[in-house]
């Protein structure tokens, strides 16, 4: 069986990350989205939102694809690769300035354990698109409908709401 990682925060998931996801699950026989545990990064949703976010927008998806699964994952990477004896992970580059970085990170991952990267163009629609982006907008009312998947856009509008009322 051949599968891959999609390795991130997914702090929310966007509709570029699903792009990426859903053409790997076409080339895949099983994609493993790993959303990343990190203590020390402050994150808007929990990993339990996130994962749930993402389970959600993947059956959502006009695609629907049944080959996608969502676990979290602690530390690095390739330890979580090895513990599920997946060989590859994939990701997405969004522009030259994504390159240095993943090409070190690849490398390394390689140098690690054995792990190969591919990595996939993104839909140029969503080269301009990070989580970070997304929120800083929708926290100022920025419409990101086009950008995110419904359940985030709602999640994104509900919180925007607490805070109005705070
Ligand atoms: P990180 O955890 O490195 O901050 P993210 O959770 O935002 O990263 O994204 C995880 C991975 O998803 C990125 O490393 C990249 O491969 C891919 N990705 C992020 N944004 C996009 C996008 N707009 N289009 C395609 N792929 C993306």
């Amino acid at each position: 069986m051949r599968r891959a990682v999609c390795p991130g925060s997914f702090d929310p998931i966007t509709n570029g990350h699903l792009d990426i996801v859903v053409r790997a699950s076409k080339l895949f026989d099983e994609v493993v989205v790993a959303v990343s545990i990190n203590k020390n990064k402050a994150t808007l949703f929990t990993i339990d939102e996130r994962m749930e976010l993402i389970r959600e927008a993947v059956r959502n998806h006009p695609m629907s694809p049944s080959n996608v699964v969502v676990d979290a994952s602690h530390g690095l990477v390739v330890d979580f690769c090895r513990a599920r004896g997946i060989q590859s992970i994939v990701k997405g580059l969004r522009a030259v300035s994504d390159f240095d970085y993943e090409l070190q990170m690849a490398q390394m991952n390689n140098s690690l354990a054995g792990v190969e990267t591919l990595f996939m163009s993104t839909n140029p629609q969503y080269a301009f698109l990070s989580s970070s982006l997304v929120k800083e907008v929708a926290r100022y009312g920025g419409d990101v409908s086009h950008l995110v998947p419904d359940v985030v856009l709602k999640q994104l509008r509900e919180r925007a709401v607490e805070r109005a009322v705070e």
